[in-house]
């Protein structure tokens, strides 16, 4: 017997399922399953890859795009391990992501990552104290990190084409 799958009814669908990890957006039969799967879902009450799937198919473009929710899923594919329909929400999330940050929306907490990435080579480097760095020498390790310029040098000429 043919599958019938759901049709695409929103530009935002089609648009999505144009991009390279997006193809199969319309087989999503909003089962439930990769919700039930989460582990953010589980922790964040505010969080559903179903919902998010849903808006997306039904083109709710604006809404998603400035909303922080597809910047949550942290990629763990647990999801699309389950889905019975081949669908993978961590891709579908990221093209969105991909397509936020393009159009400027980005969450605040996390362009403040990048630009820390940016300004200090890596995330934590406020927080590299002086206990820090007593408990490496204590164990054996070294304590200079060697951390400098060249490395955020190197990240902005290879993702933002410039020194
Ligand atoms: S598990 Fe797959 S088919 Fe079910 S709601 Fe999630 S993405 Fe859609
Ligand atoms: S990949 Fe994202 S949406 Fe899927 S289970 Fe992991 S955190 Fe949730």
């Amino acid at each position: 017997m043919k599958r019938e799958y759901h049709i695409p009814t929103s530009s935002f669908t089609e648009e999505i399922a144009a991009l390279s990890g997006g193809e199969v957006i319309e087989k999503c039969i909003q089962c439930g399953i990769c919700t039930a799967s989460c582990e953010v879902a589980r922790v964040s009450e505010r969080y559903h890859p179903r919902r998010l799937i849903q808006k997306i198919l039904i083109g709710k473009r604006k809404e998603v795009l400035e909303s922080d929710l597809p910047w949550l899923c942290m990629t763990c594919r647990l999801c699309e391990e389950r889905c019975q329909e081949g669908v993978s929400p961590a891709d579908i999330f990221q093209l969105v992501r991909a397509l936020a940050a393009k159009e400027g929306f980005v969450p605040k907490v996390f362009a403040n990552a990048v630009d820390l990435v940016l300004r200090d080579g890596w995330l934590l480097a406020a927080s590299y104290s002086d206990f820090i760095e007593d408990e490496r020498e204590g164990m054996g390790l070294d304590v200079d990190l060697h951390w400098d310029d060249t490395f955020v040098q190197r990240l902005k000429a290879m993702f933002l084409g410039g020194a």
